[in-house]
């Protein structure tokens, strides 16, 4: 196939049956929607994409601007891949948290980064948000995408991730379980389920420490809620307009410890090299196994490649400083929250 640019091989990931690890375990269907065959190895590719045609569109982006974003990492690979194609500057604006895979991977593309402490609150003044906002601020000729508020976000996974998902089901999905960061793979892909099948069933992944789901339950923005935990990419410490709430019906927690068991099970039994928020997103679907049926068609999406955690959930030394496998190796099976 013959492309003009990278950015056209965007999209049109695989639908994968997931028998092998699911098959005896899980009484319905279980497909994996894996999203790092995009071409940066991540859904983010999509909603960056969109992001930025929109807004050149609106005549937001000019030739020759900076684009600014504050990103967990794999919007920020996206942009610079994009900014390189289209000929824009980018500088991004990322969490600690990030691992130093992460940043090479932007670094490489000839985006600048900014270093943020992970635990800085939003508002305070050396969070990656407010970083961000200072950069818009003060360079001029400069577009800050703002992906948790952006509603092109989700407007990128309405477009291609839905449609997509619907065809490759043939029309049969019955659950759709997604990570939820921005809340843009979630939503824009659940609202065009949803008008398309109003019956299908919409599975939300939140992180432990996170306030989403609590949102969800009591419309209360609860601080008691926040502490830090470890996947990247799941969950948030704020509000964004990306996550539709009325249209998520089950929101399940998952804890560190079970993605990252589960992640590297995806591995070693469907050879499926996947990201940390990807082991979250099977482990909801096992958390919801017994409300399935054998006639039900689920489709948990995969956020990004694993080949971005080799220093974390892929090494044992790694997984033994947290507890997850104990000093000979074996899954920690003690029962903790997260
Ligand atoms: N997992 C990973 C690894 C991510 O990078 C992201 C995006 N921040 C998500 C999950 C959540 O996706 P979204 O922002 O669309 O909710």
């Amino acid at each position: 196939m013959r492309h003009d640019s990278i950015l056209s091989t965007i999209g049109h990931t695989p639908l994968i049956s997931l028998d092998r690890i699911c098959g005896d375990r899980i009484p319905a269907k279980v497909y994996g929607k894996v999203e790092s065959f995009n071409p940066g190895q991540s859904a983010k590719d999509r909603a960056a994409l969109y992001m930025i045609e929109q807004a050149e569109k609106k005549g937001l982006i000019k030739p020759g601007a900076t684009l600014i974003e504050a990103t967990s990492g794999n919007t920020g690979f996206s942009i610079a891949m994009i900014a390189a194609v289209k000929g824009y500057k980018c500088i991004l604006t990322l969490s600690d948290k990030a691992g130093p895979e992460k940043r090479a991977l932007m670094t490489a593309l000839g985006a600048k980064i900014v270093l943020c402490p992970k635990d800085a609150a939003p508002e305070h003044p050396d969070s990656y948000y407010s970083r961000a906002e200072e950069l818009a601020a003060t360079i001029p000729n400069s577009f800050y995408l703002r992906q948790n508020w952006n509603l092109d976000n989700s407007g990128a996974h309405y477009a291609s991730t839905g449609p997509e998902i619907l065809e490759d089901t043939d029309g049969k999905v019955t659950h759709y379980v997604c990570c939820a960061g921005t809340g843009g793979t979630l939503s824009g892909t659940a609202r065009y389920l949803k008008e398309k099948k109003p019956d299908v069933t919409i599975v939300g992944v939140d992180a432990y420490g996170s306030v989403l789901k609590k949102y969800w339950q009591t419309g209360i923005f609860d601080t008691n809620e926040i502490f830090s935990w470890k996947v990247e990419g799941l969950g948030k410490t704020i509000i964004p307009d990306n996550v539709a709430f009325d249209l998520i019906d089950e929101f399940i927690k998952v804890g560190d410890r079970a993605a990252a068991l589960r992640v590297r099970e995806l591995a070693t039994r469907e050879g499926m090299l996947l990201g940390y928020s990807s082991g979250a997103a099977l482990e909801a679907v096992f958390a919801i196994r017994k409300q399935l049926t054998k006639d039900d068609v689920v489709v948990v999406l995969f956020p990004d490649h694993g080949s971005r955690y080799l220093g974390k959930v892929f090494n044992d030394d790694w997984m033994k400083e947290q507890g997850y496998l104990t000093p000979t190796g074996e899954p920690a099976t003690y029962s903790v929250k997260h």
